[in-house]
């Protein structure tokens, strides 16, 4: 049975495979030589050997996608990229501080990257660098303008905007700007779309509920020399150095949600498209997948996706009608078609179809379809 294509903004589709393989192993888990272990995923401890091996395999195919310098810790935490909008700072603001508790710059492209400076100014100087918010987010401020201020410990952006369709097609350069800050990304709803270039950041961090698996796990890649700064009043549980130092079991971690993400970077390895494999397969297939649909918009009279091309997201694509009385119709339509969760986020509202890696470019052609149909017969 083919399911509905489902463009969930997050939690977010998974590929059928993966589901169907989690299916397959829940009541009793095997190992990679088919040895049955007798529990399901969920019913094991953290600190058991075939817990700790589905562990090792998921870190380690990681750092292989992602292609992450050994100098880097992959850390599995808790608490959502809205937790991390407090454990950042409270790790790093003081990493150029001689005294008090620091500060950070933000450069605000669009609703994440602006929950993520108003939390951080309670735990330091948090600073606007430069907003996009003049424009309706519909652009990202050229780096050139950007305020940046020589205390800074840290210069955040939110590498792909999830609510406003807007993405960094490449990581500022801090040290070429003059900065001697850390770049920090919240790369929540791109991770493992395209490759990272490690050499820019400091750290990376995303909820694993958009591209990588289940909610509950929160990735966290960071550079070896930041941990050890963090404010005296940090959590234990989110101090970057005691989750490091414990192999992120200072506390459980979310061991389903590992697990599940664990076969989503196995599917990733297993994916080819045109001679590339891994995340270079997936980023081609995203780059034909979002083509396809931004042109479709453009091509049309009939829809709208106002963001600037060169900082359209290839993951969330929000797009209008012009004739917003025909939205319900529309989203009505989709379902009936097998099209699932394609209304806008309600700040923005309109259509956002969110194109993850686990929705294929079949996904894609049968919006498209679906949105010239539906023009042809309402435009
Ligand atoms: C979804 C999202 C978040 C919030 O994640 P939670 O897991 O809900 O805390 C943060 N940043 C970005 C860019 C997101 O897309």
């Amino acid at each position: 049975m083919q399911r509905p294509y489902n463009f969930s903004a997050g939690p977010a589709a998974m590929p059928a495979e993966v589901l169907e393989q989690a299916a397959a192993e829940m009541l009793n888990w095997p190992d990679a030589n088919g040895r049955l272990s007798g529990m399901g995923v969920m019913e094991m401890s953290h600190r058991g050997k075939e817990f700790l091996s589905i562990y090792e395999a998921a870190e380690a195919d990681l750092r292989e996608l992602l292609a992450v310098p050994a100098n880097f810790k992959i850390l599995f935490m808790q608490g959502g990229g809205l937790a991390e909008n407090a454990i950042v700072p409270l790790n790093l603001s003081r990493l150029r501080a001689t005294s008090g508790n620091g500060a950070a710059d933000f450069v605000v492209t669009g609703t994440w990257s602006e929950k993520s400076l108003k939390e951080a100014g309670k735990y330091c100087s948090a600073h606007l660098a430069a907003t996009g918010k003049a424009d309706g987010f519909t652009a990202i401020p050229p780096a050139a303008s950007w305020e940046l201020r020589d205390e800074a410990s840290y210069v955040h952006i939110c590498s792909n905007e999830t609510i406003n369709g807007i993405e960094f097609q490449s990581l500022p350069d801090l040290k070429a700007l003059g900065s001697k800050a850390e770049l920090v990304i919240d790369f929540s709803s791109h991770v493992a779309s395209r490759p990272v270039d490690w050499s820019r950041v400091g750290l990376a961090f995303g909820g694993a509920q958009k591209n990588l698996g289940p909610a509950g796990l929160t990735l966290v890649v960071v550079r070896e020399d930041l941990l050890g700064h963090a404010q005296s009043v940090c959590p234990s549980a989110f101090d970057y150095k005691t989750v490091a130092d414990n192999g992120s079991m200072y506390n459980t971690p979310p061991t389903y949600s590992i697990y599940m993400a664990g076969l989503v970077f196995k599917w990733l390895k297993r994916q080819g498209e045109n001679g590339l494999t891994g995340i270079a397969a997936m980023e081609a297939r995203n780059i034909a997948k979002a083509e396809l649909l931004y042109e479709t918009i453009d091509a049309s009279g009939f829809y709208i996706n106002g963001v600037a091309r060169n900082a359209r997201s290839r993951m969330n694509v929000p797009f209008f009608l012009r004739n917003e009385s025909l939205n319900d119709a529309f989203l009505t339509g989709a379902k009936e078609a097998g099209l699932l969760q394609l209304k806008g986020h309600k700040s923005v509202g309109g259509m956002r179809a969110s194109i993850y890696n686990a929705i294929p470019l079949e996904g894609v052609q049968a919006l498209v379809a679906y949105m010239r149909e539906f023009e042809r017969t309402h435009g």
